[in-house]
């Protein structure tokens, strides 16, 4: 095996979809468990940092430490019968190309989650979730590799303490571990979920009465591509805040203020979509200085060209304060910043 190497003063430009202009001291990309633990050994005593896709990270300055980029590839079937297939995926895997993957091979219960930026091993990490469907869905168990220690593990389903957008290795394991493959059950029979009005409207729109899953992901596909800026061609690293959830007495008090504030049931109350507060606090489409929130998805913060993350956070400061003063509700990150 060649010695992994690291890169000195590497920009990270190209590596986070919100464009900053930042420089990491040290970078290396890992394409097996070998590579990473080799570098690991070497490597003891410095502050390290897991990358991706770079598409739900927001960097606050340059990173003084070693990056280490996900680059471990490779989907691998394990067991198949006829109900479902187990694959181990590689953690440096497009998250997209792996659905695609899925559908073309008939391989169901992913196809909601079509068109998420990112990687294979970043989806446990928040657990990624799309209409109606989470990656906690399809995941049977995580394989990482400890950063301070080099060893191997393993977690089932349970042991990675799944929640909405989040997971054990964004608590207790938070920066300490390097997710290597994700091992994911898929069904080989296909129920549609169709839980969230969006999917359905525009199949009906399409006049797609019983839809496959190709149709699903055509359908995902569609609506992404129309509601959310490409980070190609403006960056931005996708919803910025949770959805909060309120208890019940709360949300009486605000639906007798605000009629027609949207609501979903939550296990943990009733979950009001961040999208409507940041909105209605006159958010939406507003650009200030070079950042600003989008015009048809105001969760998501996009940069208009050369903004920094001050600027960035200034405004997320700004929506977190009018949405408080409105609504008296707290709107926290769903982007790691780092
Ligand atoms: P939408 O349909 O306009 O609804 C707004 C919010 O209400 C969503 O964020 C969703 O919460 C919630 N919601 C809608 N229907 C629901 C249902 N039947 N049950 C429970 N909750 C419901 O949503 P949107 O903003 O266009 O987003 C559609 C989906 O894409 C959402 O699931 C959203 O999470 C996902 N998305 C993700 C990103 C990202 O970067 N991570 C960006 C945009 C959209 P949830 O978000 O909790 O599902």
């Amino acid at each position: 095996m060649q010695k992994t190497k690291i890169v000195k003063d590497k920009s990270l430009r190209n590596l986070n979809t919100f464009r900053l202009d930042v420089v990491a001291s040290e970078f290396a990309v890992i394409k097996s468990e070998a590579e990473l633990k080799q570098i690991l050994s070497a490597n003891l005593n410095i502050k390290k940092l897991v990358l991706g896709g770079g598409s739900n990270i927001l960097f606050k300055d340059d990173f003084t430490g070693l990056i280490l980029k996900n680059e471990i590839a490779g989907i691998q079937k394990i067991q198949e019968d006829n109900e479902s297939v187990l694959l181990k995926v590689g953690g440096g895997e497009n998250w997209h190309k792996f659905v695609k993957y899925c559908v073309q091979n008939r391989f169901y219960g992913v196809e909601n989650l079509a068109l998420i930026p990112g990687t294979v091993g970043a989806s446990p990490v928040q657990n990624i979730g799309a209409y109606g469907v989470e990656a906690k869905d399809i995941i049977e168990g995580v394989y990482f590799i400890n950063l301070a220690t080099g060893e191997e593990s393993f977690l089932t389903n349970q042991g990675c303490n799944f929640d909405y957008r989040d997971s054990i290795f964004k608590n207790q394991l938070k920066d300490q571990t390097f997710i290597t493959h994700v091992l994911f059950r898929l069904s080989k029979n296909f129920t549609p979920n169709l839980s969230y009005k969006g999917i359905s409207e525009e199949l009906a729109n399409q006049n797609i009465i019983n839809p496959t899953a190709e149709n699903i992901f055509d359908v995902v596909v569609h609506i992404r591509k129309t509601k959310l800026p490409d980070p190609k061609v403006l960056g931005n690293c996708g919803s910025f805040f949770k959805n909060p959830v309120i208890d019940q007495n709360k949300f009486k008090n605000l639906k007798q203020q605000f009629a027609d504030m949207p609501s979903f049931p939550d296990a943990n109350g009733t979950k009001i979509p961040a999208a409507w507060l940041i909105e209605q606090c006159g958010f939406k489409g507003q650009k200030i200085g070079k950042v600003g929130c989008h015009v048809s998805q105001p969760l998501v913060i996009v940069n208009y060209g050369g903004a920094s993350a001050q600027e960035a956070l200034s405004l997320v400061k700004q929506i977190q304060h009018s949405v408080k003063e409105k609504f008296d509700i707290g709107l926290h990150p769903e982007v790691n910043i780092v």
